[in-house]
């Protein structure tokens, strides 16, 4: 049978369709409706967070946040081309400049050694992404922020429901963005929001999403639509039901994965983060100086109907749609560009067998 590099996590149909009858009884099906409201209130509460704001996607959070920050056009962004297409994308759609920091060799997220050589006086903002669920050092950079007088704005895309020293990844920064997609560890099919403690930008993160429409006879605001509908909220609800549940059981996956893999030679992991409770979002895997490559490996995988994904391969600042751009160019991030080449994200999700874990780990081993 074929294993998928992910599946989503789902509800039964029956307690799915529970929560979707109230809408055949109300007709009310997007725009901040009962299923809308409850979900923000659980979230809130889940992320001891203050402020959650939903979207319909992640990307429109993330491109959102930026925006209501105000930068001045061409402002420099520091970030990092380890990452989604998404991250460098909200950045570049806000006309601002992407600004690629290196990555550090041991968890891929930003290296916050090399971020101060990088600031100037045009530079507005840190956007760092907590890669794979591995938190970024928020230490280091609220540090560098400050004495820089620059915005911090988490992509926490990956990192849904981790902590650090029991603080919620939620709340860490100016504000940050969690993605809802299918493919991530809590899903509201599509779906995404924005996390934050400062209550000025509350009314205005409300307006950017809904066309700045602040009351019926009140347009208040030159915004676009990104709001999530009933239907999705109300996957979110019954998700965020059995989240826990399910982190476990990718944790009993992780292990499984580490026990076998941990050690080999050619084979590297991420060790488990200092004072992190992870999400185990993903299992990524570096093969350097292993008996097959990691395209000899993705291929073989493929050959038995298993499915890994080169994930981040290519890396943003790599982009036929950033060729041109003077701070382009994956030679100026060589760690993030070697991670690149090297890594595969293996299968993960709550109900991948363990037997499968052994039978995945024994392909590889057997290489
Ligand atoms: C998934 C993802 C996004 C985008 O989220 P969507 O909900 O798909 O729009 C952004 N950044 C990272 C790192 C992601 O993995």
């Amino acid at each position: 049978m074929r294993i998928n590099v992910t599946r989503s996590s789902m509800p039964s149909y029956e307690e799915y369709c529970e929560e979707i009858k109230k809408l055949w009884d109300s007709h009310w099906l997007t725009n901040m409706g009962v299923e809308h409201k409850e979900l923000q209130r659980e979230l809130e509460e889940y992320l001891s967070c203050p402020h959650v704001v939903l979207y319909t996607n992640g990307h429109l959070a993330l491109e959102n946040i930026i925006a209501a920050m105000q930068f001045p056009e061409g402002g420099e962004v520091i970030t990092t081309p380890f990452t989604f297409a998404s991250t460098t994308h909200a950045i570049v759609r806000n006309g601002l400049v992407p600004v690629f920091c290196d990555v550090n060799t041991y968890d891929y997220t930003l290296d916050t050694d090399k971020i101060e050589e990088l600031i100037t006086e045009k530079t507005v903002a840190i956007v760092p992404v907590h890669v794979y669920g591995n938190l970024c050092d928020v230490e280091k950079i609220e540090q560098i922020a400050e004495a820089n007088n620059l915005k911090v704005i988490y992509d926490a895309a990956h990192a849904f429901a981790v902590k650090y020293k029991g603080v919620s990844s939620a709340c860490f920064g100016d504000a940050s963005m969690f993605s809802f997609h299918a493919t991530k560890v809590f899903n509201t099919i599509e779906g995404g929001a924005v996390c934050f403690r400062n209550d000025k930008i509350v009314e205005m993160m409300n307006d950017m999403k809904n066309f700045g429409i602040r009351g019926p006879e009140s347009v208040v605001f030159v915004g676009g639509n990104a709001k999530m509908s009933e239907f999705q909220a109300a996957m979110g609800i019954c998700n965020l039901r059995h989240l826990n549940e399910e982190i476990a059981k990718r944790k009993k996956v992780s292990e499984r994965y580490r026990g076998h893999l941990d050690g080999a030679v050619g084979i590297k992991l991420c060790s488990p983060q200092k004072d992190v409770d992870s999400n185990y979002a993903y299992f990524p895997v570096v093969f350097d100086g292993f008996t097959a490559t990691r395209n000899e490996v993705y291929s073989v995988l493929i050959e038995n109907g298993i499915i890994a994904r080169k994930y981040f391969y290519p890396i943003t600042n790599d982009f036929e749609c950033y060729r041109g751009y003077e701070t382009a160019g994956a030679e100026k991030t060589p760690v993030a560009a070697y991670i690149a080449d090297h890594v595969l994200t293996l299968p993960m999700y709550a109900d991948l067998t363990l037997e499968d874990v052994d039978r995945i780990c024994r392909i590889i081993l057997s290489l």
